[in-house]
């Protein structure tokens, strides 16, 4: 998600941000931009890469732009839910991209709906846009603070309207938002990730801090603070596997993060081991972490396809097996003969480590030694990330040793809960609150009221 505020080719700096931000979503993606006039808008199915030609972008006029890139589960891969979604309302126009999932979206769309409110999509972001609508506050910033004291969950948001661009972070903070500004031309950026300021050339200037609106205008940012404040509960997942490593969270390097957390399992589960060999591309940090503070020699003996997506987010198991083996393919000189450590983020069905311990295998590696640089992923997560049911995560009902046996590793170590926390905060924090960690721990920091219908439903935005 990205939104540009000042800037003769708004669209276009959108659309390098979104480029940078593709690892957040690759089902679809869109660009709204404005002139001040009228907004004007692009969505696709689809990489950004195959949708922004230029022709299209010079669909998309302006100073000020907001772009988002989406994943979601299979059933709900359709236009209807691309963003960022783009309506009228009694005061003009808005357009808003939404990375997170709102606990309560069900709830409030059946009040909707039985107040006359007819739904074009199944995304919980356009129950925001029909509260914002329906909100009797006068501007545009004090109806979105309206509409959003209303929903629960998780939610970073980007809006545009023909004059500015909001950036909101719900009170929690579950997931990330930063401010960024060009060195030359004062042009103000949101981005998901700090990731994109590198290609837009704009200097970080902070984050948007939970329970934080800031709207940008032609007259700068001004910061306001509409919700009641509560605990801070930050994705400690966006740490593990999902930010880009060259992205900067709250303060915290996500490399930085991931190398602690490949030296923490390195001191938790040692092993005698002749190579350190990380699950690219997430895993690599953690691996060279591990092989730092082990003094085994770290070396790839895994290669990974980068024109191929993510397994998780692939519609079925079959294509996921499939996907594994295109994605992945094994160095035999690296692998031949050695007691392997392999290294990666997470173990989801299991399905996945199985088929890279038998790749490793296959390549002829004498042992191989497992190491997962987060905690077991126990429960799904409701809160913006697209996780299996707890049905489907080995973790949920099976012990390590079962799981160990199952993707056949001859040793399998996972990190620990307070080694994931140490690793994320580095060495000077001691405190522990301050994140979210439901789907290692089970503890939810919202009470939901309706899981079976939330599943049957699962709507999920990034
Ligand atoms: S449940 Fe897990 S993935 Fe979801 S917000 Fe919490 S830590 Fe992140």
């Amino acid at each position: 998600m990205i939104g540009v505020f000042g800037h003769p080719e708004a669209a276009n700096l959108a659309y390098l941000g979104l480029y940078a931000l593709q690892h957040r979503g690759q089902e679809s993606a869109g660009i709204v931009s404005t002139d001040g006039a009228q907004l004007f808008a692009v969505r696709e199915m689809g990489h950004v890469n195959d949708i922004f030609t230029a022709d299209r972008l010079k669909h998309l006029p302006g100073f000020a732009a907001v772009g988002h890139v989406r994943y979601s589960t299979a059933g709900e891969s359709t236009i209807q839910n691309a963003q960022p979604i783009a309506v009228n309302y009694a005061g003009g126009s808005v357009a808003v991209g939404h990375n997170g999932n709102l606990v309560n979206a069900i709830e409030l769309r059946e009040r909707l709906e039985a107040e006359g409110a007819i739904f074009a999509s199944s995304s919980d972001t356009e129950v925001i846009v029909h509260l914002i609508a329906r909100s009797r506050e006068l501007t545009l910033p004090d109806r979105i603070a309206d509409a959003l004291r209303q929903v629960r969950g998780a939610y970073s948001l980007i809006f545009l309207s023909e004059g500015m661009v909001i950036a909101v972070r719900d009170p929690m903070g579950f997931r990330p938002l930063a401010l960024g500004k060009s060195k030359d031309k004062g042009t103000w950026v949101a981005s998901s990730e700090t990731c994109a300021f590198e290609l837009l050339e704009a200097e970080f200037v902070r984050d948007v801090e939970p329970g934080e609106m800031v709207i940008i205008d032609k007259t700068g940012a001004h910061s306001f603070r509409p919700f009641a404040s509560q605990p801070a509960h930050r994705c400690v997942f966006e740490w593990v596997y999902f930010a880009r490593p060259d992205s900067t969270i709250d303060g915290r390097s996500v490399y930085r993060a991931r190398e602690r957390m490949g030296r923490r399992l390195a001191i938790e589960h040692p092993v005698p081991a002749d190579v350190v060999v990380p699950v690219p591309d997430s895993g690599v940090a953690a691996a060279i972490g591990y092989a730092r503070e082990s003094g085994i020699p770290y070396d790839q003996g895994l290669m990974r396809s980068h024109y191929m997506g993510r397994t998780f987010i692939e519609p079925s198991q079959q294509i996921r097996h499939f996907g594994v083996k295109l994605k992945l393919s094994p160095v035999r000189e690296v692998l031949a003969g050695k007691r392997v450590v392999v290294v990666d983020d997470s173990i989801v069905r299991g399905t996945t480590s199985r088929k890279i311990v038998g790749m490793i295998r296959s390549a002829g590696a004498r042992e191989v030694h497992m190491r997962i640089s987060s905690p077991p992923t126990v429960g799904p997560c409701r809160y913006g990330i697209d996780t299996p049911t707890r049905e489907e995560l080995i973790a949920s009902d099976h012990t390590a040793e079962e799981i160990r046996k199952y993707v056949g590793a001859d040793s399998l170590g996972y990190l620990s809960l307070d080694g994931l926390f140490a690793s994320v905060k580095g060495a000077n924090e001691e405190a522990k609150n301050g994140f979210c960690d439901a789907c290692f721990s089970n503890n939810q920091p919202i009470n939901i009221q309706q899981p079976a219908r939330l599943r049957q439903l699962r709507l999920v935005s990034a």
